[in-house]
């Protein structure tokens, strides 16, 4: 098959024939229709999280399983499905028992422990993948996959309560599905962002309100939940003074620099809370909103072939909200 591989730590990706691979027991072996490119994509290739290469990445993945391994039940050939980020857990510690496997530390993930989607086939394990549903194609779902499962789990964690409100920080990929998200879960929302450019689609995608900092957020009557989806740390933190007392941040994007706490959110008890993607139940609404319409990635689509163009664009930041690969 011909996959998009990365040979080492900082290496240059490219498209090259690969073994294609056999469903073990458990697993089924799916035919990629489309795959999201994550900026996480770009941190592994960073070293930044560690993986043995070469490896191919990719963790927004799509398409129709075409072969069922042993012992496979509840999933056939011809089904429509995605996989998330964490597959499998190591089945025996505290976090496992309580199942909670993505919070176990041997976890098995896409494009980590596993090869990852930005090929024509990947082996997944049956019990990880999810059934998409059928008013959702296939380059719609798979940023969800990532993107919007992480997101949808961070407004769930932040819990935020009728009439509140809810900002959002990096208006990027994950962004631009958490205003979405929030609108559509009816809180009043506000997107905070320097790119002026962006102004006129996120107002289209249904903010209540662009502000460019937390001076400005604060300004605008504050939030009560921050959905702090930026790769930069200190755009978190300054969106973070818009916060009203109570408030909840909620981390879901990395930056290099570290996080700078400003000691006024202790005094207006505002809480930081780390989230990824939180469980099924969390997936399965990202993908049923995205399903009635009422949440659209707006994605530019490249072949598998010009990934390596899709790769460095993702990296520079050129990007406004998601790339997504096709097969065909
Ligand atoms: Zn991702
Ligand atoms: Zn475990």
């Amino acid at each position: 098959m011909k996959a998009a591989v990365v040979p080492s730590v900082n290496g240059k990706w490219e498209v090259k024939e690969w073994q294609t691979p056999k469903a073990g027991p458990n697993q089924v072996v799916i035919k990629i229709h489309a795959s999201g490119l994550c900026y996480t994509d770009v941190h592994i290739t960073h070293g930044v999280i560690p993986t043995q290469f070469p490896r191919v990445l990719g963790h927004e993945p799509v398409g129709e399983i075409v072969e069922v391994g042993a012992g496979v039940t509840s999933r056939k050939v011809g089904d429509r499905v995605g996989v998330g980020w964490v597959q499998k857990g190591c089945g025996r510690c505290e976090w496992c028992l309580r199942g909670k496997k993505e919070l176990c530390q041997s976890a098995i993930s896409t494009g980590i422990g596993l090869e990852g989607s930005h090929a024509e086939y990947m082996l997944a394990y049956a019990d990880a993948t999810m059934l998409i549903p059928d008013a959702l194609s296939y380059e719609q779902a798979a940023p969800i996959f990532c993107a919007g499962y992480t997101v949808w789990s961070g407004l769930r964690l932040g819990d935020p309560k009728p009439h509140e409100r809810i900002a959002v920080v990096g208006i990027g990929g994950l962004g631009h599905l958490a205003l979405q998200y929030s609108k559509a879960a009816g809180f009043e929302t506000l997107a905070v962002t320097k790119s002026k450019d962006k102004e006129k689609s996120i107002r289209e995608m249904g903010a209540d309100e662009v502000v460019e900092d937390g001076a400005k957020l604060l300004g605008a009557g504050g939030a009560d939940v921050l959905l702090a989806t930026s790769n930069s740390w200190a755009a978190t933190a300054d969106a973070a003074k818009g916060m009203r007392p109570d408030g909840r941040v909620v981390l879901m994007g990395v930056g290099p620099e570290p996080l700078n706490y400003n000691p006024e959110l202790m005094f207006k008890r505002v809480r930081l809370m780390g989230s990824s993607q939180n469980g099924p139940e969390y997936l399965y609404e990202a993908l049923d909103y995205a399903a009635k319409g009422k949440v659209k990635v707006i994605a530019e689509t490249y072949n598998l072939d010009d990934i390596s163009r899709a790769y460095d664009r993702v990296a520079d930041g050129k990007v406004r909200f998601r790339a997504v690969i096709t097969m065909n």
